[in-house]
């Protein structure tokens, strides 16, 4: 052997060694991210909004234990988009998924969990996916076939279709702690549990059919907005508790998947209710208080449904001593209207669909009871998951790593504003495509297609509900010239400068489109 090669080899066991003990010291953390569907911040105890809607003690223990991210905005506010800026921490024009129509993730591309699975972590993936597409960059996947149901969902299984019996959300975790109990304990591991609950048609577990004994919830002070001086768009919106309603939202009729015996318990609850409202044949705005009623009943029990279960895999972590080296990340895909403006549903850029709930634990790195008021975004999930790993962000990632707010270290630069896109139009609720900027306190929106150029300015600080435009208020002059700039700056830095295909829109024809 050569004196070179000799003193090389001598050298790399040396760093291996050294790399040995680091290891030893302090192995890479685990990564559980547990991933809602829906969930909205006025539903999460911890953030709330006055309504004191429900009690999630399990949500709020995440962020008592580490960091809770009071705005964490999305990019594109709706389920499929969200996901794919997750995995890729890229915005939609980028990653080429718009819309939850005909958009079908390319899961040859890069994402955080592929780096993660080649940088020696095990890497799961159970629960809603709903990207078309078969996951890729996992050990493991077992997912709901696009929406899924709430009972007794079929789910696919590396490839293979297979039946579960059961409530979803509780065969979710099953799922994710059955993982974590077999996986290959000599790797660290991301495990990404997906809820698909509470996303429409909201169908709470049959044990928490009247959990609220029936009390009146607090109604939004917006439940009935006329939508004077604003935008045609958001007036023309198909998407309200008056209007778009359907029976299986009401549950009027029961849910897909259940089963005769599950059925008995069902109707033991709804029927009763159900023939009550039937016998007062309920109009205007009675029956919009009536839905709102039945639609906070389930939603919030289908929440009530994903607390607990987030409670069974934490006291897991603990049981299991995995807790100590498990960075547990807790978010959703958007935010949601509880009856703000009348509506429910998602998409605006306006803030309780724009808004989504983030905690983060961290043992030993993020204090406990810390908060953060910085805007953060889903679009900076995949470079903060790579950095807790130790690996390198990709510069053609387009969010920012939020390690260093974790570590309770805000960066001098840290971003004062948020570009936002959203595509999906005219179906399924008629919401137009709208562009625009986002500060702390401004937003600036311009609806651009197919048939309207509209702007609105809306002012968090003077009008926290949103129901007034300011664009065209002298006062606001000077703002609205900044916010402009803003906007054009951000559409440069993002790469967003170019018409969007038509198909970013989805398959169904504009108004004015002949098909
Ligand atoms: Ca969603």
């Amino acid at each position: 052997m050569s004196r070179t090669l000799c003193l090389t080899l001598v050298f790399l066991a040396g760093l291996c060694g050294s790399a040995r003990v680091d290891a030893a010291e302090k192995p890479q953390p685990n990564i559980v991210f547990i991933f809602t569907d829906d969930l909205t911040c006025q539903a999460v105890s911890s953030y709330g909004d006055g309504r004191k809607l429900l009690d999630t003690p399990n949500f709020d223990r995440i962020g008592r234990e580490g960091m809770r991210f009071d705005r964490c905005l999305v990019t594109n506010s709706i389920c499929g988009p969200s996901r794919a800026t997750i995995l890729t921490g890229k915005y939609s024009h980028v990653n080429g998924f718009y819309n939850n129509s005909n958009s079908q993730f390319d899961g040859t591309q890069q994402t955080f969990p592929k780096l993660l699975q080649g940088a020696g972590y095990a890497t799961a993936m159970i629960g809603k996916w709903h990207l078309g597409s078969n996951p890729t960059g996992f050990d493991e996947w077992h997912i709901l076939p696009g929406q899924g149901i709430y009972y007794n969902p079929p789910m696919i299984h590396n490839g293979q279709r297979v039946k579960h019996a059961g409530y979803v959300s509780d065969i979710i975790t099953d799922l994710s702690i059955e993982w974590l109990k077999t996986r290959d304990k000599s790797k660290p591991f991301l495990l990404m549990t997906q809820h698909k609950a509470p996303h429409r048609e909201w169908a709470p577990a049959l044990r928490h059919l009247g959990w609220d004994q029936d009390r009146k919830h607090q109604e939004p002070e917006t439940l009935f907005d006329d939508f004077a001086g604003r935008s045609q768009a958001v007036r023309d919106h198909d998407m309200g508790i008056d209007r778009t309603f359907t029976d299986l939202d009401a549950k009027l009729v029961p849910p897909p998947g259940i089963t005769p015996e599950q059925l008995k318990t069902w109707n033991a609850y709804y029927e009763p209710r159900n023939a009550a409202y039937r016998e007062a044949k309920l109009t205007g705005k009675d029956l919009v208080r009536w839905r709102y009623q039945r639609y906070m009943h389930d939603y919030l029990g289908c929440v009530k449904g994903v607390d607990e279960n987030v409670g069974r895999l934490l006291q897991f972590l603990d049981e299991s001593g995995l807790a100590e080296n498990t960075v547990v990340v807790f978010s959703s895909d958007q935010g949601f209207f509880l009856g703000e403006h009348g509506w429910f549903d998602k998409r605006w850029i306006f803030e309780e669909s724009l808004r989504t709930p983030l905690m983060v634990r961290w043992p030993g790195v993020t204090s406990p009871k810390s908060v953060s008021n910085q805007i953060v975004s889903l679009i900076d999930f995949a470079g903060t998951f790579l950095e807790i790993a130790g690996q390198p962000v990709p510069a053609d990632m387009q969010g920012r790593s939020l390690v260093p707010l974790l570590k309770g270290q805000t960066p001098a630069d840290w971003r004062q504003s948020l570009y936002y896109h959203y595509y999906e139009f005219p179906v399924p609720h008629h919401v137009r495509p709208h562009r625009g900027v986002v500060t702390d306190r401004y937003k600036l929106v311009h609806y651009y297609k197919p048939d309207l150029d509209e702007w609105e300015l809306l002012d968090r600080q003077a009008d926290p509900l949103e129901v007034r435009n300011f664009h065209a208020d002298p006062a606001y002059a000077e703002t609205v010239k900044q916010l402009h700039r803003e906007l054009e700056r951000l559409r440069a830095e993002v790469k967003d400068t170019a018409e969007p295909p038509r198909a970013a829109y989805g398959n169904q024809p504009f108004a004015n489109e002949k098909k």
